[in-house]
């Protein structure tokens, strides 16, 4: 951005409670600005009358102007420097000190933090200077906060350690062994930087329940990755607000998340219905030939048989209810894609569990059926898949909304028919020529991805929950745009897995959705189900207008490239 001089210098500095305050010259003393001014220039002419009144004295006197005393040496230095300060005063910089340098780069820097990068693209004045915070001190908290330092080890420990890095004991049994997961991951760590040679400095260990992931969702902790979660919006979708969490270390991401939500709410909100709601698993069973397999395919499908598999299929939870079985043979093979309701959780051990029993029971009357495996693919989780794409897995959701033409025009600094042209030819056309599976879009997994993060998703199933069709069309005339996102496999839950650990249950409950919902449970997780959507939306809508406009690399550019030396960061 380009800096203006001002008349008098100024600069905007940030206290420690992030609000801004203008710094001027004068503030270096502890008086205030007009007083300064006055001493300063009666200073100043009171020096130079009495500097000229001698010289005049010495020329009257024939003695030489360069034979000074005392007073005159000491009036010609305070002229100078009250000479400086008057420049300085007057905005005329002629000294400069390399930190006096140091301090324009920051006013630089600042007047651009003024500046929201909100489209991974665009520039939109920041609404108040107060309140920003200046990124510096936070970047080094948590190792540099004493508290979070890990104590060298006890003797005790130090024994163990040493077992451990020798083989006596092994690494994973140390949670059973110590029955303190703090303690364990302690151990582990250090014997792991022993055996390795490798430093862990940077990766925090202290303020981490380590009880919590027990048995759940990680073993042999060492410590704990910290991501940064941003907020964008709130979004107005089906008429609530959503503050949307989003984990993630892209830079433009959340801001260009809230440009888009800011479009949609000056347009109305968006809204969004859930299509579908069910969690896949399918089993793979062989037999000695084809037409046995298509024999239990065919049993499968009979409406008579239906009743008595999902009364089978449900004993295995409160939640889990069989909707559907879809059966595909390959050879002497069959394939049965088992799909049901889940509840708040996301729903894969749920259904494998009702699977399970279905299996056991078929058991009876196909004694010939071997199972190869509970889950042979066809689910499918965690892959690109058509099935998903054409069937949905989890929850499928469409969100729309209607965008005003003065809108695009004002927030998404682009026109409707260029938005409508470049979804055609890239979100459409261009995915087709790439033969995308579900790839319609801009960039949905970027915002699913930092969502799940934040929520404590399964962040692998981000594969087929970013399937999406994003679709736009100029209505009323070519004035506004309608746009949409169509996502058939949103695998989300509100209980189970990593929803349940401190951080990303605070994540949940700002979108009012932790946990398991008493009154309607499923509610929870399809109304985040649909929060993901809304969210893909007002990011598709801000990133496709920063390219129509032509200003992604730029931003890019500006915003997401650090000016560290990379190659300064090596293995320690
Ligand atoms: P997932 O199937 O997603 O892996 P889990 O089986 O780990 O999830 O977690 C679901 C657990 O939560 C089940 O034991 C289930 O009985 C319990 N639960 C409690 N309330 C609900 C709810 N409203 N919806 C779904 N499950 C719930």
């Amino acid at each position: 951005m380009e800096q203006t001089r001002k008349p008098m210098k100024m600069e905007v500095k940030f206290a420690e409670n992030g609000e801004a305050k203008v710094v001027k010259a004068s503030d270096a003393l502890p008086l205030p600005l007009y007083l300064t001014n006055a001493v300063f220039f009666t200073l100043f002419f009171s020096v130079a009358y009495f500097l000229l009144t001698s010289w005049r004295e010495k020329i009257r006197s024939h003695t030489p102007l360069h034979v000074l005393n005392l007073s005159e040496i000491v009036s010609i230095l305070v002229l100078v420097a009250s000479f400086v300060y008057l420049l300085g005063f007057f905005g005329i910089d002629f000294v400069q000190t390399p930190s006096l340098k140091d301090e324009e780069e920051d006013i630089i820097v600042q007047e651009d933090a003024h500046i929201v990068p909100c489209g991974q693209a665009l520039e939109c004045p920041r609404p108040q200077i107060a309140g920003i915070a200046s990124p510096k001190p936070a970047q080094k908290a948590i190792v540099e906060n004493p508290a979070m330092e890990t104590p060298p080890p006890t003797a005790e420990d130090e024994e163990i350690i040493k077992a451990v890095v020798a083989g006596t004991i092994p690494s994973y049994s140390l949670e059973s062994k110590l029955g303190d997961c703090k303690r364990a991951a302690s151990i582990r760590r250090e014997a792991l930087q022993r055996i390795t040679g490798k430093s862990l400095e940077g990766l925090p260990l202290e303020g981490f329940d380590y009880e919590s992931i027990l048995g759940q969702c990680c073993e042999m902790p060492v410590g704990y990755v910290t991501i940064p979660v941003g907020i964008a919006g709130p979004l107005m979708l089906d008429g609530r607000e959503f503050s949307i969490p989003m984990a993630t270390t892209e830079g433009c991401l959340v801001a260009s998340t809230n440009r888009g939500c800011k479009a949609i709410n000056l347009s109305g909100g968006a809204s969004s219905v859930l299509l579908k709601d069910g969690m896949t698993r399918a089993p793979v069973v062989r037999f000695n030939s084809a037409r046995r397999a298509a024999e239990l395919k065919f049993y499968m499908e009979d409406p008579e048989n239906y009743e008595t598999i999902s009364m089978v299929f449900n004993k295995s939870s409160r939640f889990g209810r069989l909707q559907s079985v879809q059966c595909a043979v390959a050879g002497k093979n069959l394939y049965m894609r088992f799909c049901c309701s889940t509840g708040d959780a996301m729903g894969m051990n749920m259904v494998s569990k009702g699977v399970q029993n279905v299996l056991d029971f078929l058991q009876n009357d196909f004694p010939d059926m071997d199972v190869i495996g509970i889950s042979g693919n066809y689910c499918s989780d965690k892959k690109p898949a058509a099935v998903n794409w054409i069937e949905g897995r989890g929850k499928s959701v469409v969100c729309e909304a209607v965008i005003k033409g003065d809108i695009v025009t004002k927030v998404l600094k682009t026109k409707v028919a260029a938005l409508v042209e470049l979804n055609m030819l890239k979100n459409l056309t261009g995915s087709a020529i790439a033969g995308a599976l579900g790839g319609f879009n801009a960039h949905a997994s970027n915002i699913v991805s930092a969502v799940y993060l934040a929520t404590g998703q399964d962040p692998a199933q981000n594969i087929e929950s970013s399937h999406c069709l994003t679709m736009m069309e100029a209505i009323n005339d070519g004035n506004d745009l309608h746009v949409s996102v169509t996502m058939p496999s949103i695998e989300v839950g509100t209980v189970g897995g990593g929803t349940q650990l401190a951080s990303q249950s605070a994540c949940l409950n700002l979108l009012g959705v932790k946990g398991a919902n008493r009154e309607a449970p499923g509610s929870n997780a399809r109304q985040l189900a649909t929060v993901v959507a809304g969210s893909v939306l007002a990011g598709e809508l801000s990133l496709m207008s920063a390219i129509a406009a032509g200003q992604l690399v730029k931003s890019h550019m500006k915003y997401n490239r650090s000016s560290k030396d990379v190659t300064t960061v090596s293995s320690a």
